[in-house]
């Protein structure tokens, strides 16, 4: 049994601590704010995507995001924050924009994504959460181009659940895309088995459920300030509280990531992709989507859960900003009222921005660092619900000195 540590209370700490408490170690979880999954898993898109992980570094992407740029109400918006960090970040996304290595991570998240989804159903027989909204409708991804949809149509593996839809199919599945004046889908990919749940209810149950475990030390509200290290080992937290000694560090700061390990030499290449998402109320006489959808073109997601639908949008590069841009939200809106008309009270809508913790290439970075007792679980971008459960097992496995249960290449620190 270790003594370990866990940084930060987002989806990705929480399932960490969980893990590892069932791993047999004593865990204590610190947090800064007042309570847990107050960052970017706060009202996030809710979908467990298992199976639609193609990151956004791709062939052909830095030609689509200069029309994005020019789109007022376009998915992208570029804004230089005056840092060498949004550089050098954007550079390395620009350079990974090949459809090789596009190929090569998704391979990679589709195996994290499976062994995710298979820890999420081992998490439910242990910590048998209720009231987390949880429901399996499948996912169609909606295209409005002809050609997008007859492109997407080809890719899909024939040996995989999606399954190509005709407009007319796609209309027949989900009725509530007829909803508009002008039916905008030309047809879809549906995935059976794909899930939605709400990520902070998510969070705050397996809070109360780890405030309950035996092995559990307690959530300690302080900011952490930094490592302190003998002889290439951490042996203690500094923070707002005071030093926290452990045997193990696992660093799940999301964002805060990059802060925490550059004074220790490490460079995590991590960037806030800033998004936005509306929860609307849904009253009986609204019409919103049953199946989970995203509309290709736009970048949006729509998703019932329990009584409202939440709506998740936009990926803004404007630096460390979480506040509501009036301008996005009401392009949001927009979008979202032309697409599904009578799906919510949009009047009623609660708008929330997060900071997506992402990489250049769209992979976390799990495992080992270079000092002997930290390691990583960061870097989990637009799919960190999705993946948080795969994540965490495998950290409590190296922690306890297992080996992975996922073969790691391209989910490490060197190749993010
Ligand atoms: C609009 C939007 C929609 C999304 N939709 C989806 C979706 O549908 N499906 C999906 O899988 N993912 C989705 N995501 C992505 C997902 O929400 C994130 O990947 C995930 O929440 C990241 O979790 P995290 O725990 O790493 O980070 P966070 O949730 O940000 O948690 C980090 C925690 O660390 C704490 N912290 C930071 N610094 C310190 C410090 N120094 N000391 C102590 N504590 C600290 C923070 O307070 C925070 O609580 C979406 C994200 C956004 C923004």
């Amino acid at each position: 049994m270790k003594q370990v540590v866990v940084i930060g209370g987002g989806v990705v700490g929480v399932t960490t601590a969980w893990a590892l408490v069932q791993a047999g170690h004593r865990v204590t979880l610190v947090e800064r704010a007042a309570g847990l999954a107050e960052g970017a898993s706060r009202a996030n898109g809710g979908q467990l995507s298992y199976r639609y992980v193609s990151p956004l570094a791709d062939a052909g992407v830095p030609l689509k995001a200069l029309g994005w740029l020019l789109d007022p109400d376009g998915p992208l918006r570029f804004r230089p924050d005056g840092s060498l960090a949004q550089w050098r970040w954007l550079a390395a996304f620009l350079a990974r924009c090949r459809a090789d290595i596009n190929r090569r991570t998704t391979e990679r998240l589709l195996a994290l994504g499976a062994f995710s989804q298979q820890s999420f159903m081992e998490l439910q027989r242990e910590a048998a959460l209720n009231a987390i909204e949880l429901r399996t409708p499948g996912k169609l991804v909606v295209y409005r181009k002809p050609a997008s949809f007859l492109r997407a149509a080809a890719a899909a593996d024939p040996k995989g659940p999606e399954r190509a839809l005709s407009r007319e199919e796609c209309l027949a599945l989900e009725p509530s895309l007829g909803d508009c004046d002008q039916p905008w889908v030309a047809g879809g990919i549906f995935t059976a088995g794909e899930a939605v749940a709400d990520c902070h209810a998510l969070c705050l149950q397996l809070g109360r459920r780890l405030e309950r475990h035996p092995n559990f030390q307690g959530v300690v509200q302080a900011q952490a300030l930094g490592f302190l290290t003998e002889r290439g080992r951490v042996v203690a937290l500094r923070s707002t509280v005071g030093e926290l000694g452990a045997d193990d560090f696992v660093l799940a700061a999301g964002l805060q990531s990059a802060a925490l390990a550059a004074p220790l030499g490490l460079r995590l290449p991590l960037y806030p992709l800033k998004g936005y998402s509306l929860s609307a109320p849904i009253a009986g006489h609204h019409r919103p989507p049953t199946v989970s959808v995203t509309d290709f073109e736009r970048k949006t997601l729509y998703a019932r859960i329990g009584q409202q639908l939440r709506v998740a949008a936009m990926v803004d590069l404007v630096g460390e900003d979480a506040r509501v841009d009036p301008d996005r939200l009401a392009a949001l809106h927009r979008t979202v009222r032309a697409s599904f008309p009578k799906a919510a009270d949009y009047a009623l809508a609660v708008p929330w921005a997060g900071l997506r913790p992402a990489t250049p290439s769209g992979a976390p970075m799990l495992g080992p660092t270079p000092l002997a007792g930290l390691w990583l679980n960061v870097g989990h971008g637009a799919l960190g619900f999705t993946f948080s459960f795969g994540s965490a097992r495998i950290v409590a496995d190296l922690v306890s000195g297992r080996p992975s249960p996922l073969d790691l290449d391209g989910l490490g620190l060197r190749t993010a």
